[in-house]
Formats: structure tokens, C-alpha cells, sequence
């Protein structure tokens, strides 16, 4: 799957989080095709000594930190927190998983940060929360478990207190992260501001336990642990057959009538001591006593053989070796081989959320090994450079298209070929991002109404925005270099012009173009023009030219007499007239 057919291709990130729940949201959005740039101290993220270690890299690091790339960064060097800034400057979304305050202190805060860029997304995962009076307090999942009720409910009522054995404080927050990030994506996206997503451990622990705060609300008692039970349903637990435990969950009573057929005991359905859903569970003391016996009497894979048989859902309790190890793990693809920095190859397990779409986006499994740490410094710094005038606010599809563009410009197409490709990617550019924030869709009177959104660096292409005012018209003028227009906003008409042997200029051919169309000026297709605005409302469209137009030449035509004047046309001429009558 090529990278920009991921449903977030375009999205940046930049990652200040260690160890698990903010490592885990940044790879979500990773899987989903965002780019993400992980900052570490110098020392790594903490997780990198977690064993495992395959030939010294941790598994575990792995795990989380796949499709990402490192630079490793001191945040108490001046130069080093100059660097993470830039970072920001051309991310659309942050996220960190520190103290509440450490960022504050470092000059990164969502504040200081939100200023100059109201269109950031700025994701906080903390234990308790940026505000309240725990908020300074340190959490790990364990703790948030114990703090958050979890841990009351979980095991059996007679054993010493015990966690959920997958750290799901840590990753549930993860989870709420992405959601946050990506409900605050969509608002950027129409226009919007972004925002702060602050995400507390203890709030996602208690929210996800929906089912305990609501018989707490709606009974004043404390839920107690129950084990493998369930507190309004039966038979829906772990049994031990002859050889090993087993689950079944016999969800409702169209299941329970299965469950004494299989058993052989019919009758057991028109008990009324069990006759519902609510009889078996008020009643499940005296149901597991029944029933315990009879599962005895088989071997586990007797009973999940025949449950399932019925399509009573029955499963044996696995180990991870055992889980893995499904057809169905294989069958979803699911399990991806996994390269590490240092050549060891091992395994990860991937996303577990795929998509069919018509235009056949999907979620990758690896589309990149886990970083070594720092192992993208140069990269990352070679792009903060080319991109220093690079504006990210410009939504989620422009980095994309420009990767696209550079991509195609570097396979140096023919003319011919190049065109419709540009015309295509720039559709689609258009359609992602139909806005165009300020100052870029405000008329320009220092730039002849053009505003550059990008120039590649070897100048093979730019793009511009241009605002025409009601009624305002071009000069008659070419441009000697291929250019695809797309219109955003308003009309805009396009005469083209032909000289006419001996004196003036003949009309060839008249587009009017408005929201979503495209059109194509260049040398080979004869491109004497001038561009009008003839509706109503400020005109705004997307040009993207064959070369940078700061340096390339133009002429200027007189209709009457076809005289032709030269002139030098740009963004990055500040001295030239303007001609655009703004
Ligand atoms: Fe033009």
C-alpha cells in the first residue's frame, strides 16, 4: 500500500511521550498513515531497556513505537528546544505524555504553543489531568487501576487484590487520545481551531468501566469482583471441565435452551428458577452448582466442540502462544514480520482495524521498522530546513500533494504525461482541502495577489495561491512554463489569446471556471491569457507552476498592437509594478 493511500497520509505528529499510553497513541495515528517524528532525550525513551531485547533492541519499544522515526533532543539546551519548536512549527498535531507543567516549563506548553498556531492539536495524556488537585501527581497503570476502582472488580472476592493483566489504564488512554486528536482533526480540517485533547488516565479507567459507575449510580452499593462471572447474565463464566477451564457464555435465553440441550438436560430450560436471563443470574450459585458436575464429566474440548456446534459462543482460555497461533490471527493478517534497527527479525502485531473503501485505502501493518534512537536526526533536520517556509496550517492533504508532486517531478515526465497527473493530485488536493487559511485566501497587495504556499527546493515546481478582487482582470500575459489551475472559491474566467500576423491579438477560446474545476495553461498549448474575476466574491485558486515563478521570465501583450513587453513575475520581487491593479 503506497503510504498516501493511508486514510491520515498527510497528517503530522510530533511525539513527547516514554514508556506506553502516549508512545501507543502516536503509533495508532502511525498505522493510520500520519507521520510521526518521535522525540526521545538523549538517554531514549525509558522503554528502550525494557526487556526483552533482541540483539539489544527491546520488543516491547518495538511494539509501540513502529512507523515512527527518532531525533533525539536535550529539552535543556537552548538549541535543542529551538529544534523542537520548529518540529511543532510544521506538525499539525502534538502529543506528550509528561508531568502536567513539564512542557510549560520547557516553553512548549499548549499555551505559549497555541498563540502563534490556533490550529494545533495538542494531545495530554497525564494520571490524573492538566487541572484539579491531583493534577501535579504522578500515575502509572497500576496505580490508576488501584485509584480508579478497577482493581476492586477485578478477580475473585477471596484472593489478594489483582490488576487486569494488560496494562489497560495505559492503553485505553492511548485510545481516547487518538479520538480526541481526530475529532479536533476534523474541526481543523472545515476550518476550525484546534485545540487541547486532555487526557487523564484516571478519567478514561472510570469511563470505561461504564458498567460499574452505572450500577454504583443506580444501586448506592459497590460492585465486588466476581471473577470470570458476570453479575446479570449466566451461564457466562469459566468452568473447569476434566482437563482445564473453559468459557462459555450463554448471552440470552434462546442460548440457555442450546446449553441444556447440549448438556442433555432439557428440562434445566423450563425450570423458572432459570427461566430468564435475570432468574439465572440472581440464581447463578445454585445454576454453577448444577452444572459444574456435568462439565466435569468432559475433557474442555468435548464441551467447546459441542457448544459451538450449536452456536452457543464457547472458547478455551488461551495463552498468548495459543492466541496467536489462530487461524483466524492469520487469516486477518494481522501478524506482521518485523525488522529491527539491528537486521533481528521478529514479529508485531499490527492493526487490527482494516477498511475496504472504494479507492482502496487501508491501514499497513509496518510501513516502517521501529526507529534506533536518533536514527532520523538528519532527515528530520534536512526537512525542517527545506520547509522553513512551509505552512502546515494548510490542512491535512497540501504535505501529501507536495510529496506526490515531488515524486513526479523527480521521474522527469514528458509534458504530456505530467498534466494530467498534476491535474489529478491536485483535484484531489482540493477536494480535501476546499479552504485555505489566512493569509493565504486574503488579497496580497505586496505579492500582485499571489501568496506561495510552497516552492520545491530545486525550483521544479511551486504553488501559489492566487485572490482576485471582484471585477479585477490580468494583464494579457504568458507564463512560458506548464501551470494547473484550480479554482477554491468565486469565477474566474480565462481568455486565451492567439497573435495575429502583423498587429494585435485574436481571441481563441473563453473557460469560466468555478469551485473544483481545473485548467491547464502551458507553452505547448498556447498560453497567451488573462484571468478575470467575473463573479461577485473574492476569487481564490490553487496554481501549480513548472518551475518557481519568482525567477521565471514572463511577457506582458498588448491586445491592439501584440508589442510585447518582458517582465519578471513573483512572489519574491517586492520591487516590481503591480501590475494586477491591486
Ligand atoms: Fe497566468
Amino acid at each position: 500500500m503506497p503510504p498516501e493511500r493511508l486514510p491520515l497520509a498527510g497528517l503530522r505528529v510530533v511525539e513527547f511521550c516514554q514508556v506506553a499510553s502516549g508512545p501507543y497513541c502516536g503509533m495508532l495515528l502511525a498505522d493510520l498513515g500520519a507521520e510521526v517524528v518521535k522525540v526521545e532525550p538523549p538517554s531514549g525513551d525509558a522503554m528502550r531497556t525494557w526487556p526483552p531485547l533482541s540483539d539489544g533492541f527491546s520488543e516491547n519499544f518495538a511494539s509501540l513505537n513502529r512507523n515512527k522515526r527518532s531525533i533525539a533532543l536535550d529539552l535543556k539546551s537552548e538549541g535543542d528546544v529551538a529544534i523542537a519548536k520548529r518540529l511543532i512549527d510544521r506538525s499539525d498535531i502534538l502529543i506528550e505524555n509528561n508531568r502536567p507543567g513539564v512542557m510549560s516549563r520547557l516553553g512548549l506548553g499548549y499555551t505559549e504553543l497555541s498563540r502563534a498556531r490556533p490550529e494545533l492539536i495538542y494531545c495530554s495524556i497525564s494520571a490524573f489531568g492538566q487541572t484539579g488537585p491531583r493534577s501535579a501527581d504522578a500515575g502509572f497503570d497500576v496505580t490508576v487501576q488501584a485509584v480508579s476502582g478497577m482493581m476492586s472488580v477485578t478477580g475473585e472476592s477471596t484472593d489478594a487484590p489483582v490488576k487486569a493483566g494488560v496494562p489497560i489504564s495505559d492503553f485505553a488512554s492511548g485510545l481516547y487520545g487518538v479520538c480526541g486528536v481526530l475529532a479536533l482533526v476534523n474541526r481543523v480540517k472545515s476550518g476550525g481551531p484546534g485545540g487541547h485533547v486532555d487526557v487523564p488516565m484516571l478519567g478514561v479507567s472510570l469511563a470505561i468501566a461504564a458498567l460499574q459507575t452505572s450500577e454504583y449510580f443506580g444501586t448506592g452499593k459497590d460492585p465486588e469482583p466476581l471473577g470470570s462471572r458476570h453479575p446479570r447474565n449466566s451461564p457466562y463464566q469459566a468452568y473447569l471441565a476434566q482437563d482445564d477451564y473453559f468459557v462459555l457464555a450463554a448471552g440470552n435465553d434462546r442460548l440457555w435452551r442450546k446449553v441444556c440441550d447440549v448438556i442433555g438436560r432439557p428440562e434445566l430450560a423450563d425450570d423458572p428458577a432459570y427461566g430468564t436471563t435475570t432468574d439465572r443470574s440472581k440464581n447463578q450459585v445454585a445454576l454453577t452448582a448444577e452444572l459444574a458436575p456435568i462439565f466435569l464429566a468432559q475433557k474442555a474440548s468435548h464441551w467447546i466442540a459441542r457448544f459451538r456446534g450449536q452456536g452457543v459462543p464457547c472458547e478455551p482460555i488461551n495463552r498468548y502462544s495459543d492466541a496467536l497461533a489462530q487461524p483466524q490471527v492469520d487469516s486477518m493478517g494481522w501478524v506482521a514480520p518485523l525488522e529491527l534497527p539491528n537486521g533481528h527479525r521478529t514479529k508485531t502485531f499490527g492493526s487490527p482495524v482494516s477498511f475496504t473503501a472504494p479507492d482502496g485505502c487501508q491501514s499497513e501493518q509496518v510501513l516502517r521498522s521501529p526507529p534506533a534512537l536518533d536514527a532520523d536526526r538528519t532527515t528530520i533536520l534536512a526537512e525542517l530546513e527545506s520547509t522553513a517556509e512551509f505552512p502546515s496550517a494548510l490542512g491535512a492533504s497540501l504535505p501529501r500533494f507536495l510529496r506526490s508532486m515531488t515524486e513526479l517531478v523527480t521521474q522527469a515526465p514528458s509534458e504530456r504525461e505530467l498534466l494530467p497527473r498534476c491535474q489529478t493530485l491536485l483535484s484531489q488536493l482540493i477536494e480535501d482541502d476546499g479552504w485555505l487559511p489566512e493569509p493565504f485566501s486574503r488579497p496580497n497587495p505586496e505579492r500582485y495577489c499571489q501568496n506561495l504556499l510552497y516552492c520545491d527546493p530545486a525550483e521544479r515546481f511551486c504553488v501559489v495561491s492566487f485572490v482576485w478582487l471582484p471585477g479585477q482582470v490580468t494583464p494579457i500575459h504568458d507564463h512560458r512554463v506548464w501551470g494547473v489551475i484550480g479554482v477554491l472559491r468565486g469565477e474566474e474566467r480565462n481568455e486565451r489569446f492567439r497573435r495575429l500576423p502583423g498587429t494585435g491579438l485574436e481571441v481563441v477560446g473563453v473557460d469560466t471556471l468555478v469551485v473544483g474545476d481545473l485548467e491547464v495553461v502551458s507553452p505547448r498549448l498556447g498560453d497567451i491569457h488573462r484571468v478575470s474575476n467575473v463573479g461577485s466574491q473574492t476569487a481564490v485558486s490553487i496554481h501549480v507552476y513548472g518551475a518557481n515563478i519568482g525567477t521565471v521570465e514572463r511577457r506582458i501583450y498588448d491586445p491592439d498592437t501584440g508589442a510585447v513587453e518582458p517582465f519578471i513575475s513573483g512572489y519574491s520581487n517586492d520591487t516590481l509594478p503591480n501590475f494586477w491593479g491591486v
